[in-house]
């Protein structure tokens, strides 16, 4: 048991077809699928999850983005889930990402940059716990 990280393949990268190759290197670099599912968040839902970034001037950007289509919600488990994932995903800019991530791999641009991580232990279990119930982690 280690601990846990929540994810999203979002709206552009599940269209393109990246599910599989993204999920292969998740599994790849350690991280156990505790919990998952295909959703397409409504603009109120996107909205509410991203709050945190709503006196941002991308927010309605990105909500619109983010309801845009589906997503793949993910809870994973690993030691050091969250520091490790981030380092996985690569930066938020796939221009910076360190090659070998997945941004620098799948991501378009900064705002379509294909991956979500949690940034702390604290906000790994309120985002999962907005997208899934006990019943639905093993
Ligand atoms: N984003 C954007 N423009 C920016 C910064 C961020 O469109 O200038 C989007 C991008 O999709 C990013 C998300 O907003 O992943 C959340 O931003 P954050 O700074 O939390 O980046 P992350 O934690 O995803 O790397
Ligand atoms: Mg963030």
């Amino acid at each position: 048991m280690g601990n846990i990280t929540f994810t999203m393949i979002k709206p552009e990268a599940v269209e393109a077809g990246n599910i599989g190759a993204i999920l292969q290197r998740i599994e790849t670099a350690g991280f156990r699928v505790m919990a998952m599912k295909k959703i397409h968040l409504s603009p109120q839902r996107a909205g509410e999850f991203y709050a945190i970034h709503s006196e941002r001037p991308f927010y309605s950007e990105l909500v619109e983005y983010m309801s845009g289509g589906p997503i793949v919600a993910a809870i994973l488990e690993k030691e050091n889930a969250v520091t490790d994932f981030r380092k996985l995903i690569g930066a938020t800019n796939p221009a910076e990402a360190e090659p070998g991530t997945i941004r620098a791999e799948f991501a378009e641009n900064l705002s379509k940059n294909a991956i979500h991580g949690s940034d702390s232990d604290e906000n790994a279990i309120i985002e999962s716990d907005f997208h899934f119930t006990k019943e639905e982690r093993y």
